[in-house]
């Protein structure tokens, strides 16, 4: 899908309008623009407009031709140490928090994330790489997001207490598909933290005191990760 924004005209816009439910007459004016704007904001999609693949995405649309990948992104899952949680589990709090879907085996899914690692070194994959994720603001489109469960002493109170909880299986797995999908996708320029891409790090366009200090993945993913 090409992307929209005021002025643009034709069949998109129609399609558009329709996924709205506004009035489809194939002109994106004032009025689309305010309802795109709304429809991002509750869908967990950058406000500002413009229809781009995420927004598309976030639509229920495939972008059409399959995405470049060139960065792999890393999280944690923000629990406390030596604490499984399931992808279900994380889906729901990703369902709260409107984050994209997408549909698998004509199921609904809602984790925003292509990868969890788990404490014993399982690689569950959540959603296809060929499908956008949602798990960093503006990173979304091009990049690959892998959560290890974990992030928090196990003391941890009020979510404030980080740590890098990695258990030695969780180290070697993560290394492991890293390679994997820098040898399957050749595009792929560099692994990150999600801390290094923006301090808004739920994507939720409002940066929380909380997202100040939890510097998700809790640890230095850019330079751990730099020679693999
Ligand atoms: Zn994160």
């Amino acid at each position: 899908m090409q992307t929209l924004k005021i002025g643009s005209k034709g069949s998109d816009v129609i399609l558009l309008q329709q996924k709205l439910g506004i009035k489809a007459d194939g002109i994106f004016g004032a009025q689309t623009e305010a309802s795109v704007k709304k429809y991002q904001s509750e869908h967990g999609c950058t406000p500002d407009g413009i229809v781009g693949p995420h927004t598309w995405e976030a639509l229920g649309i495939q972008s059409g031709a399959g995405r470049v990948i060139d960065e792999i992104i890393i999280h944690c899952s923000a629990t406390k140490e030596g604490k499984e949680v399931s992808s279900d589990s994380i889906g729901r709090s990703h369902k709260a928090r409107k984050f994209s879907s997408y549909v698998a085996g004509g199921k609904t899914r809602y984790i925003g994330y292509h990868y969890l690692v788990h404490l014993d070194g399982r690689v569950e994959e959540c959603r296809p790489n060929a499908k956008m994720g949602c798990h960093a603001s503006g990173h979304n489109a091009r990049s690959i997001g892998i959560c290890y469960i974990g992030g928090l002493d196990a003391r941890d109170i009020n979510g404030t207490m980080i740590k890098d909880t990695r258990t030695t299986e969780q180290k070697g797995a993560l290394i492991k598909l890293i390679k994997e999908l820098k040898r399957k996708y050749p595009t792929i320029k560099r692994v990150i933290g999600h801390r290094d891409t923006s301090p808004d790090l739920n994507g939720n366009g409002v940066i929380e005191p909380f997202e100040f200090i939890k510097g998700c993945p809790c640890f230095d993913a850019s330079v751990e990760y730099k020679n693999l």
